[in-house]
This record gives C-alpha cells, sequence and structure tokens, in this order.
C-alpha cells in the first residue's frame, strides 16, 4: 500500500500534519505537488510568488529525497483539470490514501470536495488535516459557538486556548528509506525570469535561522520600530509563511518559548500578529464569500466606486504626487514586499482618496506579493477600505501626508523610493509644494486633495448609514 502526500499551501517536512500522518503508517511514501499555471494566473499570483514557490519546491523535493520519499511534480491547467491528473497519478502508483492539509480560498475548497468525491468513488481513502492556524481553524468560537468578527476578543479567545492546549508542532519524519534522486519543478514558467530578486533565502533552514534571528536579535524592539519602514523593524517571515515554508505554530512556540524566560513587550506585540493571521483565516473560513469577491458589511456592496482609469494607473505605478504613497508603491513593484504601515496607507489613499473599488487593489496586491495570501489580503484590503470584519471606521481616514511625518519622520524611506524627491529635507520632503520647498521637475503634482477627497468618501459612507 502507498500513501501519498500532496503538498499545496505547506511547502516544509517540519511541523507537517499531512506528513506525519502519511509517514506514521509504516508503508511505503510518495509525494507530488501539483503545478496549475492557468488557476494560478487567475488567482493573480505573482511572478515573485512563482518564483518563490518553485525555489521552494525543489528545496522541498530535496529534503524528502534525502528521507527516501519522491516528490512527483504533476501539471494541470486549472484546479478542475487536476482532479483527473490527480487520481491517474494515484492509480498508477498503487496510492490507496491520500493526505493533504486543508486550504480554505473557494475554489480551494471546491476542488478538495470534488477529489473527496471521485477519490472515494475509485476507493481511495482521503484524509484531511487542519494545519494553517494554531488552533485549528474553526475552534476560536464564542460563549454562544459563534465565529469572531472583531479581532480584540478572538485574540484573548486564541491566547487562552493557546496556554491551555501548548500546539505542539507535528515531528518530522524519520528515514523513510534509502535517499533517492530529486524530481526538480521547472523554471522555464511564464515570465519567471522577469521575477524580483528573492527577498529572504531559499529553504526551510533558512526560514528557522531567520524566525531564531529575529526572536533573539530584534523582536524586543519590535513594538516601537515596527510602523517605521526606514528600519528593520519587523520580521520579514511573512514570505515563509503565506507559503507554508513555516507554520503558524512554529512561531507561536518560538515567540511562546522566548516569552516564558522573561516579560518581553515586543515579542507580545509580534505574537499578536500571529493571532491577527490565524483571524483573517478563521474568517475566511467561516465566511467564503469574502473570496468571492463580496465584502463582508454586506450594506457597503451599495457604495459607487469611482471608475479606476487614470487615478489607478498612477496609484499603480507610484506617481500619485502623494510621496509615501509613491515610494511605497515603487517598493512593491520592485521588491515584491511592502512594509505593513505602508499597505495599510496605500490602500487608505486608494479606496478613500481615489474612492476605487478596494478589490481592484486587492487583486494588484496579489499579482506583486511575494507574500500574497488570500485571507490576510482580503483582510487587510477590507480593514482599509471600511467595508470588513473589525474595519477602521469609514470616517477615520488617514492623512497620508500625516502618516509619512509620523512613521518617516526624515523621509528616509521615500528618499530611498522617491530619487526626484532627494534633495528636499524632511520638512518639505511628505508634501512637497506645501509646506514649504517646490514640487520638483518630473515629480507630479498631487492627483487628488487630500482633505476635499476624505470629505467626500465619509459623506458617501455616511450615505449608505442615511
Ligand atoms: P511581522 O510584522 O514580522 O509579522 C509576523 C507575521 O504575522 C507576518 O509575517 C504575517 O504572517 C502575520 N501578520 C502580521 N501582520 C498581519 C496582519 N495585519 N494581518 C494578517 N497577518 C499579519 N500579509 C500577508 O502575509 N499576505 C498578504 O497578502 C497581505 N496583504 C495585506 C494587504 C493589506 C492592505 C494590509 C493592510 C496588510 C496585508 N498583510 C498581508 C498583512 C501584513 O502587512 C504583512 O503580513 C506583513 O507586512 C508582513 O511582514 P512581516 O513578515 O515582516 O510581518
Amino acid at each position: 500500500m502507498t500513501q501519498l502526500v500532496w503538498f499545496r499551501n505547506d511547502l516544509r517536512v517540519s511541523d507537517n500534519p499531512a506528513l506525519t500522518a502519511a509517514c506514521k503508517q509504516g508503508e511505503a511514501v510518495r509525494a507530488c505537488f501539483l503545478v496549475t499555471p492557468e488557476q494560478w494566473q487567475e488567482h493573480d499570483w505573482s511572478l515573485a510568488r512563482i518564483r518563490f514557490v518553485v525555489d521552494h519546491v525543489n528545496a522541498l523535493s530535496d529534503a524528502l529525497a534525502r528521507l527516501g520519499i519522491t516528490l512527483d511534480i504533476l501539471e494541470a491547467r486549472r484546479f478542475d483539470d487536476s482532479i483527473d491528473t490527480l487520481l491517474s497519478y494515484c492509480q498508477t502508483q498503487g496510492v490507496q490514501h491520500l493526505h493533504f492539509n486543508e486550504e480554505y480560498g473557494v475554489n480551494e475548497r471546491r476542488r478538495d470536495k470534488a477529489v473527496h468525491q471521485s477519490f472515494t468513488s475509485a476507493d481511495i481513502k482521503v484524509n484531511k488535516y487542519r494545519d494553517q492556524t494554531v488552533a485549528p481553524v474553526g475552534t476560536i468560537l464564542t460563549q454562544q459557538e459563534e465565529p469572531y468578527s472583531v479581532f480584540t476578543p478572538f485574540s484573548r479567545r486564541w491566547r487562552e486556548w493557546a496556554g491551555d492546549n501548548t500546539p505542539n508542532p507535528f515531528p518530522a519524519p524519520t528515514k523513510m528509506a534509502d535517499p533517492v534522486a530529486p524530481n526538480y519543478l521547472s523554471t522555464s514558467l511564464a515570465g519567471y525570469q522577469n521575477a524580483p530578486e528573492p527577498l529572504v533565502s531559499v529553504g526551510e533552514d533558512a526560514a528557522h535561522k531567520q524566525l531564531d534571528e529575529f526572536i533573539e536579535q530584534r523582536a524586543k524592539s519590535y513594538k516601537k520600530e515596527r510602523d517605521f519602514p526606514a528600519l528593520d523593524g519587523t520580521s520579514l517571515l511573512s514570505p515563509y509563511l503565506a507559503n507554508g515554508v513555516l507554520s503558524g505554530r512554529q512561531c507561536w512556540l518560538a515567540g511562546q518559548q522566548a516569552l516564558a524566560s522573561g516579560e518581553n513587550e515586543g515579542l507580545f506585540t509580534w505574537v499578536t500578529e500571529i493571532a491577527w493571521r490565524d483571524f483573517y483565516i478563521n474568517i475566511l473560513f467561516h465566511y467564503p464569500r469574502v473570496s468571492m469577491h463580496r465584502a463582508f458589511k454586506p450594506e457597503t456592496e451599495a457604495l459607487e466606486w469611482n471608475t479606476p482609469e487614470g487615478n489607478f494607473e498612477a496609484w499603480k505605478e507610484g506617481r500619485t504626487g502623494v510621496p509615501i504613497v509613491d515610494a511605497a508603491m515603487r517598493q512593491l513593484n520592485e521588491t515584491g514586499w511592502m512594509h505593513n504601515r505602508l499597505r495599510m496607507i496605500t490602500a487608505m489613499f486608494l479606496t478613500k482618496n481615489l474612492f476605487i473599488d478596494w478589490r481592484l487593489g486587492e487583486a494588484y496586491f496579489m499579482s506583486r506579493l511575494v507574500d500574497g495570501f488570500l485571507a490576510s489580503n482580503n483582510g487587510g484590503w477590507q480593514w482599509s477600505a471600511s467595508t470588513g470584519t473589525d474595519a477602521a471606521p469609514y470616517f477615520r481616514v488617514f492623512n497620508p501626508a500625516t502618516q509619512s511625518e509620523r512613521f518617516d519622520p526624515k523621509g528616509e524611506f521615500i528618499r530611498q523610493w522617491v530619487p526626484e524627491l532627494a534633495r528636499l529635507d524632511s520638512k518639505g520632503i511628505h508634501e512637497p509644494g506645501t509646506k514649504g520647498g517646490v514640487i520638483p521637475k518630473g515629480y507630479p503634482r498631487p492627483i487628488v486633495d487630500l482633505k476635499q477627497s476624505r470629505k467626500e468618501a465619509i459623506a458617501k459612507f455616511q450615505a449608505l448609514k442615511d
């Protein structure tokens, strides 16, 4: 009998429930990864993410080969086709048990349901595991057994649950057989060569090294520094977490162990970010409509967004005339990553000042981010647009110039990404032409009046209530 582990969004050997369970049976184990290029395109996967996935599938293949497990690379165009591809592979290989960790996007769920039906009819047992969150998804509920739609009470319950249950990582399998020759995913996928340079090193070991270094050296100043994009204040672990090279449990445990050796405000705040990740995964699980382009708050569906046109292009390209927005968008376009504070600023600017539909921003971010992750991206966009759970109240609109003065006080981050403004002093750089200094040649005037557009956005939200 052969056990098959289907790797999807969990590209790791350690703390992988599906892999651990398959190896426990004491039978032959194979593994597979399914490439679905058209589906990836439909889901707006960025080149940066595709490159990250290719590199990490290959690193996983090496790690599994050392354990005596062959990883086969299968290809289907879309999820719909992948069911038959997987089934005929299983029949050829004599697979009797399929193991995989659950994913929660609506298309992924539909695919898995179809897999379950066809595999059961073909007498292959399907085993699913809840892997993505610290507390198994769906476990953190209110006293009335309802899902939480506000973060703070969710995180309180989440901490209690983790304290009571100590979610220990699943042990990595020991060697199953003699080492085998690894298979590699070809790097000839369309456009792969044009992807941004990798942001982080490749492999599970590299991810753990980065986690350990962050916890030991930088976590203590996280609370103080995390909002300043010019500083190296956050962990930069998101590409690993979004693609399952690291698990939320491993991050929680590393944070928890360090917290046990002494109170540390920075670390405590950082662990709360892992709770945000779990919160949004739970929202996706309980409210699948959010992954179908629908607002969490149905009444906000009535908002009449502006037609995107030139302003949307200017936002995408980082030439809005609002320096912090432009610097952030250029960072995204060039590196495939953007600092969290800037994600909030650029998303609010698009949805409130330009009054452009959050769905367009969500898709654009996805098409550029190396850490594109449906639950967090959708959650972040709906938060910023005031259409989601725990949303920023519609009347709290960030002023990007004020945010810039607060979180990039010397203009260092702006200077790094918008060289046209490099000569402006730290007072004039946040709003050129307004607080002293002229707008340098070649840099656009602001495409929107920040104060007027803010007022108009608030009025449109207010009208929904009236
Ligand atoms: P750290 O600050 O070191 O945090 C550690 C980890 O906690 C992160 O790696 C991430 O997994 C999680 N985390 C931190 N903040 C959040 C948050 N607000 N929501 C959910 N999880 C969080 N995160 C993604 O992983 N993928 C996305 O596609 C994504 N899109 C976003 C879009 C918008 C509009 C906004 C406002 C936020 C988005 N985030 C997304 C959340 C956050 O910006 C990133 O997780 C963070 O910037 C990653 O950097 P880091 O690893 O250094 O984070």
